[in-house]
């Protein structure tokens, strides 16, 4: 069924909706059936997990961090990740700064910002997002590329309030842009949108949809 579902999320999605195929908790195999079927954008959140599959499967799969990430084991996929997702403060930035380095690397990110209702959920408010990116700090940062930014809308069936979140996202992006990237056009990503509401995302200007169990089954 992977071939299936992925032939029909990618029919579903526009071509310039970067499709990120969430693998978590999946056995190595199922993203091997992925990968023959054509994918090769792998989203993970756990480092063990990551680190253990990265080993396992094909080297031109372009692995991204999407879960919450601790700043002690950024060092395990400094290596080879391509993407962290989810940077929520100055400290787990200068970490992966550091281990870039290390690695002679530098390391694309996006900022997670707060988007949903629900507290439990990580992620920056906007002031703090403009906090991080006029700190001197940041701005010397040689092997980090802020490269847009990520968000989840809060778990619920009442459509307008997802639509509202994704937009409040959006904006947040926009803003960003002009202010600080307007010249550099690596910062474009717009990472919203998982198996339950990656439409309404791509309607709302996604870029960048995470999706789990709609291509490998619920977990
Ligand atoms: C698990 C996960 C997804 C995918 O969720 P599905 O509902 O299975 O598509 C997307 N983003 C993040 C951050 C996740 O942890």
């Amino acid at each position: 069924m992977i071939r299936e579902n992925l032939e029909l999320i990618r029919a579903e999605i526009p071509s310039g909706v970067t499709l990120v195929a969430v693998s978590k908790t999946k056995p190595a195999h199922m993203l091997q059936e992925a990968y023959d079927a054509g994918q090769r954008i792998f989203g993970e959140n756990k480092v063990q997990e990551l680190v253990d599959k990265f080993g396992e499967l094909p080297e031109d799969i372009e692995w991204h961090m999407i879960g919450h990430l601790q700043s002690n084991k950024v060092k395990y996929i400094a290596p080879f990740v391509s993407l962290i997702h989810a940077v929520d403060s100055l400290k787990l930035l200068r970490e992966i700064n550091k281990q870039a380095k290390k690695n002679d690397r530098i390391i694309n990110c996006l900022l997670q910002f707060h988007i949903a209702e629900e507290e439990s959920k990580f992620g920056l408010s906007f002031d703090d997002g403009r906090e991080i990116l006029e700190s001197n700090e940041f701005v010397e940062m040689e092997n980090v590329s802020v490269v847009g930014v990520m968000g989840m809308a809060t778990f619920t069936s009442d459509q307008e309030q997802v639509r509202d979140e994704f937009r409040t996202l959006e904006n947040y992006f926009n803003v960003l842009k002009s202010h600080y990237f307007k010249f550099n056009d690596s910062f474009e990503h717009i990472s919203m949108g998982m198996s339950g509401d990656y439409k309404l995302a791509i309607e709302e200007g996604s870029n960048m949809v995470r999706i789990g169990s709609s291509i490998f089954g619920s977990r």
